[in-house]
């Protein structure tokens, strides 16, 4: 009697316990962004503008944070990618990569078009006058065609180690001094810069990978050092995830003290605000669920509440390629596949970007519609490809997507200084495009290993998850 007594009232308290356990990360780290939010706008609030000096104390703890998560990306990128390529023989590789390219390409199209349909109809650039509109940034002069073209060339590193440094880029220089020259008669200047070649590395790791399975038993000495980076790096990423919720809380408090009188902002850029939150909300919960159910039969809603913590990240860093690490863990937590978890992860974190395709694509013919620009079919078609481009071609880093703008806008002949009439706002909208982004790529994660869980049971998983 006594003894079940205990039982029923000891089993509950042990399973609150585990809950708060396992859930104890993801509910501080939620509570971080809104209690940097909170933070953020009662300090506001002061009479006294803030300082920049002051705003860098604030975020400096935010900033340690995400140095940490940053100094990850690389070797985790490299390793992952190329220790689940190389676990699996060629054939069932290119069964996974195929089924992500294909859900990549899909869920980016139907952004852009969602993103088409909802700036054309809600019209959120029609009557509005642009003059104090323009905010400060500074752009370069560069053609669609160039753009494309170092997209392609950065998938090509002349040099695997300068790729983990710096990026190659074109840049138009104009002939002397004049300055109504069109673009198309500028000199060109090749040039590297500063910021990691992304693209190139997970090129670079995907042959790696795939030659290490062909090699079979000769490879496997160098599978082994790429299995064991990539564990090593996860077991630090278990390490630096319990900074997290004090990261978010600063970075997000320390955003809203820099920004802008927002409802000042919010007046003239309002409904472009909210075309691009409406698109990225349909989108993320609407779109993405329907094509999760129709590949998987599962709703996505209770994976998406597991990733809370991820999400959160996603938000507080404004960095696909800094919550890459968060991201990973919590798939292999969730009981994923680590060869699909490993694959599908960092390459998404690079190439498939929905929130930022469809932002692209609404940036661009809100623009248009400001500077009452007419658009045929055939623009709308091109800006949809160029979106779709840019999406890829942007880094996972902070406001990424507003320098690949320049060439979205390009296509409908706008000059790229006009990327500053929605700098205003663009600092939040990044935040919400690189949650969607996240998400879809972890929700991606989940389908194509639902997808391919057949296939895989005939490979033993050799790889340990933490
Ligand atoms: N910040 C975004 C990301 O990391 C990219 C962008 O849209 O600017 O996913």
């Amino acid at each position: 009697m006594s003894n079940s007594y205990v039982t029923s009232n000891a089993r509950p308290t042990a399973r609150w316990k585990r809950f708060l356990k396992s859930n104890l990360l993801t509910f501080l780290t939620v509570l971080g962004v809104f209690g940097g939010t909170t933070l953020g706008l009662v300090l506001k609030g002061q009479s006294e503008p803030w300082t920049q000096r002051e705003v860098m104390y604030i975020q400096y703890p935010g900033d340690l944070f995400l140095r940490m998560l940053k100094c990850l990306i690389v070797p985790l990128l490299v390793s992952s990618i190329t220790s689940a390529i190389g676990s699996l023989d060629l054939s069932m590789s290119k069964k996974i990569a195929f089924r992500a390219i294909i859900y990549y390409f899909i869920t980016t199209v139907c952004a852009v078009v969602l993103g088409i349909i909802l700036v054309s109809t809600i019209r959120p650039g029609s009557g509005k006058e642009m003059g104090s509109m323009k905010g400060k940034a500074t752009t370069r002069q560069v053609l669609t065609a160039d753009t494309l073209l170092d997209l392609i060339r950065n998938l090509f590193p002349p040099n695997i180690i300068q790729a983990t440094m710096f990026q190659f880029r074109t840049l138009l220089v104009s002939p002397g001094n004049a300055t109504d020259v069109p673009l198309q008669q500028y000199s060109i200047k090749s040039e590297f810069t500063e910021g990691t070649n992304v693209l190139g590395l997970v090129m670079f790791s995907i042959v790696l990978g795939a030659c290490i399975g062909k090699m079979r038993e000769a490879g496997r000495p160098l599978q082994a050092v790429f299995e064991s980076l990539s564990e090593a790096m996860m077991i630090i990423t278990s390490w630096v995830i319990w900074i997290s919720p004090i990261g978010v809380f600063f970075l997000v408090a320390a955003k809203l003290l820099e920004m802008a009188s927002f409802t000042e902002v919010l007046g003239q850029l309002g409904w472009y605000f909210i075309t691009v939150m409406l698109g990225l909300v349909l989108h993320g919960f609407g779109t993405i669920s329907v094509i999760f159910f129709i590949a998987t039969r599962k709703i996505s809603f209770p994976y998406i509440a597991q990733m809370s913590q991820v999400l959160a990240t996603a938000f507080g860093t404004g960095s696909s390629s800094a919550t890459m690490p968060i991201t990973i863990r919590c798939l292999d937590n969730m009981g994923i596949d680590p060869r699909v978890t490993r694959f599908v992860i960092p390459v998404g974190a690079t190439i498939n970007m929905d929130g930022t395709a469809l932002y692209e694509a609404v940036a661009a013919l809100f623009i248009a519609q400001l500077r009452q620009i007419p658009l045929s079919f055939g623009h709308i078609v091109a800006v949809s490809v160029t979106a779709t481009a840019a999406s890829i071609g942007a880094a996972g880093i902070p406001q990424a997507g507003l320098i690949t703008m320049v060439m979205v806008l390009d296509t409908v002949g706008l000059p790229a200084e006009d990327v500053t009439i929605i700098i205003a706002v663009d600092w939040l909208l990044d935040r919400f495009r690189t949650t969607i982004n996240v998400m879809c790529d972890a929700l991606g994660t989940i389908l194509v290993n639902a997808l391919s869980k057949n296939d895989l049971s005939s490979v033993p998983i050799e790889m340990r998850t933490y």
